[in-house]
């Protein structure tokens, strides 16, 4: 019997979220949720925590809830932190656990986009765990157990091409939010979901692997696989390639994060020949995907980049949704902003980088004023 680990689930009410509390149940968990955050559905926390019994919960679009939840992230009462939170706003509770030594499991990739560095080296110093719960990245952190980190070649992440990979280039100028948010495999939030269909979530994506895996860019490789059954792929010095497969859902990432390194029964749909029966592997069209190759570029730039990058695709995905931006003005206004960051930001910091991403905002928000005016 496994020793009680104290958990806390930070964006409870989110997909992932409610995914996770809906899992430690099924699979008997031996994980007690101690603490549950959501930014402003009180209603839902709140049904959430009833269900539990007694755990605490924060509000964190009231500021003091906020900072009440930096301290207690900060003290370091837990074993495991959930952060699920959607966004940027996810790096402080990142970075606050992680100081306090605890483990983390990050299914909020705008930490590490936006720190990587910083945050790495943190968990370093204090010996805490970065454990992804994208589910490309716990693919591969799955083919690289008891791997010798030098004998990578090459990280190949998987992308599911989105919900317009079959549209006519030529369409795609005139894709309406409601198309672009169709996905064909994968139930998500709608931020990620635009950032499918763009191909931005894999750029960030592409950044959130070098930092955790240490690997250049130059050692990793997109391709496209519709069925979103290869999660993602290493291949070794040797030629040798290790995939980690399973149906696409979210469940089998965060039940393996936060139960690493045990590995738990739960009742998911597992092996189905008809769903593996067909796999596909494709190389990428830039054509198609423009914003792919702005992930390769943030991370050869290093520095604030990645925070860059991510805050101009907020903004950008936030004024597609809202009818302000068309489609393919997605990637043209991140690549305007990321392409402007003066030479001399200072990238030493986590105040840098939040200083980045104000920056960023305001350069992306001026674009896009500019675009209708
Ligand atoms: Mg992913």
């Amino acid at each position: 019997m496994s020793a009680t680990r104290r958990l806390v689930i930070l964006g409870a009410t989110g997909t992932v979220g409610v995914q996770t509390l809906r899992i430690l149940e099924q699979a008997e968990s031996p994980l007690e949720v101690v603490a549950l955050s959501a930014h402003d559905r009180a209603e839902e926390l709140a049904s959430l925590a009833g269900a539990l019994g007694s755990v605490s919960t924060y509000l964190t679009s009231d500021l003091d809830q906020h900072d009440a939840l930096l301290d207690f992230l900060r003290q370091g009462d837990y074993e495991l932190c959930l952060n699920a939170v959607v966004g940027a706003a996810g790096l402080p509770y990142s970075e606050a656990t992680l100081a306090a030594g605890c483990d983390l499991a990050l299914a909020n990739k705008e930490s590490l986009v936006l720190a990587g560095e910083l945050l790495t080296r943190l968990a370093r110093a204090t010996g805490a765990a970065i454990l992804p719960v994208d589910s490309e990245h716990a693919a591969i952190h799955q083919c690289l157990l008891g791997a010798d980190p030098t004998a990578i070649r090459r990280l190949y992440l998987t992308a599911s091409g989105g919900a317009l990979r079959d549209l006519p280039i030529r369409e795609l100028a005139e894709v309406s939010p409601e198309r672009a948010l169709d996905h064909p495999n994968w139930e998500m939030g709608p931020r990620i979901t635009i950032d499918s269909a763009t191909m931005m979530n894999k750029a960030l994506e592409v950044i959130e692997a070098c930092h955790l895996f240490h690997v250049p860019a130059e050692q990793v490789q997109v391709l496209v696989h519709r069925q979103s059954v290869i999660h993602s792929m290493v291949e070794f010095v040797d030629g040798s390639m290790l995939a980690q497969m399973g149906p696409p859902d979210m469940a089998f990432p965060i039940l393996y994060a936060l139960h690493y390194p045990e590995r738990r029964p739960a009742p998911l749909q597992g092996f189905d020949p008809a769903l593996f029966s067909t796999l596909t592997l494709e190389e990428i069209d830039p054509e198609r995907y423009p914003a792919l190759a702005l992930g390769f570029e943030a991370v050869r730039r290093g520095g604030v980049a990645g925070a860059v990058l991510n805050a101009a695709d907020e903004v950008a995905v936030e004024a597609f949704l809202a009818g302000d931006l068309r489609f393919l003005e997605i990637t043209e206004l991140c690549a305007s902003v990321l392409r402007s960051i003066p030479e001399d930001f200072p990238a030493h910091t986590m105040d840098d980088v939040l200083a980045a991403d104000t920056w960023a905002r305001a350069q992306a928000r001026e674009a896009l004023s500019a675009l209708q005016a």
